[in-house]
């Protein structure tokens, strides 16, 4: 189906653009060169199926999940098996690519920032695939809190650097990443870990993760002979979302829904969900909706679920709201924790903590669609990083919340 919108100069609408330092406009340029350049090249195209297929094991399962849907007692749900990836989620679908594309533009280093480790450990594991460099930039108080990322990382052969500037935390990593972007740029490349930052990142992002529907389109129309009324994938920056709705968009047939973080509550404060409760604002080099204090300041945000934990969403998923060709809903901790706990239970899949919020979506709205609906729902990745934690921060969720009630 073809798109029922342009993507004009880096703009979704009024979403996405590029905000950011003068001497950033001419290294984005070249990455947006090289990115339309290779995007059609067959043989660019050959070694990344190459590499999707017998590196990270793919085309990934979609699993009718028997238990859940005679249990929800409504549509009938298919799992589409992102968490069965090499290394565990969606992500190596977009680092794979990116790291295609640096080597083809010369890079021989790659760079990114990380604030809980996954996109660290995602990229780290290219550059070792690829023979590149690589530094990952870490707030100095999360290279603490994630000191397993920081070893894994390190076991991958990339450095890890604490960021001491600022409040040592992910805008600080973000903005040590920049400075280093532009006094490296003719040897480093800077990878993108979800649908966001300044354009072309956004385009080249959707573009890697729509394997995700390409192959849930394919085997839907294999296994029921026919499209999904529904397909629903959790939001942080949201780019297994858009990888999993880019081949459905336009049809009016198919509801699409991203499930944003509510965290402890929408009203609360406490919560990680721009495009639930925000307005449009800037925030690491693009427009897009966002929570914001009163000077635009990206706001607070919270989730249980650190790879929802972003005051931002990606300018397309900005776009497709206001133009209504996708809903959004929010999740609470509590829901997603449910979740977590019932789809381990029920289908012995224990969800990453992410994916958990899409599931608690599902299982509100299959009980209210018929026996002959279908939704499908992407598993953007496996829950063995969240065991280990989980029951911690439900402790934590729970005491947190009795003291926003108790304020
Ligand atoms: C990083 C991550 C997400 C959130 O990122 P998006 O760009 O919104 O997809 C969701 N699920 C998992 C398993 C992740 O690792």
């Amino acid at each position: 189906m073809s798109k029922p919108y342009e993507v004009k100069d880096g703009y979704y609408g009024g979403f996405g653009g590029v905000f950011v330092p003068p001497p950033l406009v001419p290294v984005l340029e070249k990455i947006a060169e090289a990115f339309n350049r290779y995007k059609e090249d067959p043989e660019f195209i050959a070694e990344y199926d190459y590499y999707m297929k017998q590196y990270v094991g793919k085309p990934s399962p979609l699993y009718f999940a028997k238990n859940m849907t005679e249990d929800l007692g409504g549509a009938k749900i298919y799992l589409k098996r992102e968490d069965l990836n090499h290394t565990g989620a969606h992500k190596i679908n977009n680092t794979i690519g990116q790291a295609m594309l640096a080597k083809r533009m010369g890079a021989k280093r790659i760079i990114a920032e990380t604030g809980a480790g996954q996109h660290g450990v995602a990229t780290a594991t290219v550059a070792a695939l690829f023979g590149m460099e690589c530094t990952i930039y870490m707030g100095e108080v999360d290279t603490h809190k994630q000191n397993l990322n920081v070893f894994r990382i390190e076991l991958l052969g990339a450095n890890v650097v604490p960021v001491k500037d600022g409040d040592r935390d992910l805008k600080a990593a973000v903005d040590t990443a920049l400075m280093d972007l532009v006094a490296n740029h003719d040897h480093t490349f800077y990878m993108l870990g979800s649908a966001v930052g300044p354009h072309p990142y956004p385009a080249l992002v959707h573009h890697f993760q729509s394997i995700i529907s390409r192959e849930a389109r394919e085997q839907i129309l294999e296994q029921e002979g026919r499209l999904p009324d529904a397909v629903v994938a959790c939001v942080g920056g949201g780019s297994n979302a858009i990888g999993m709705f880019s081949e459905f968009i336009g049809d009016p047939a198919i509801k699409l829904v991203g499930v944003e973080p509510a965290g402890l509550g929408l009203g609360t404060g406490e919560h990680a969900a721009p495009i639930s409760t925000a307005s449009p604002g800037v925030i690491h080099g693009f427009k897009c909706y966002l929570m914001q204090d009163a000077e635009g300041n990206p706001a607070h945000c919270y989730s249980i679920a650190s790879g929802l934990d972003y005051p931002g969403v990606g300018p397309e998923h900005s776009y497709l709201r206001d133009t209504g060709l996708a809903d959004y809903v929010a999740i609470d901790d509590f829901e997603a924790l449910d979740a977590f706990r019932y789809l381990s239970r029920r289908e012995g899949i224990v969800p990453a903590i992410e994916s958990a919020h899409a599931i608690a979506h599902v299982m509100k709205m299959a009980p209210t669609m018929r026996p002959d609906q279908i939704i499908v729902v992407n598993l953007s990745g496996r829950g063995d990083k969240d065991v280990g934690t989980i029951l911690e921060s439900e402790q934590i969720a729970l005491d947190r919340r009795k003291q926003l009630q108790n304020k």
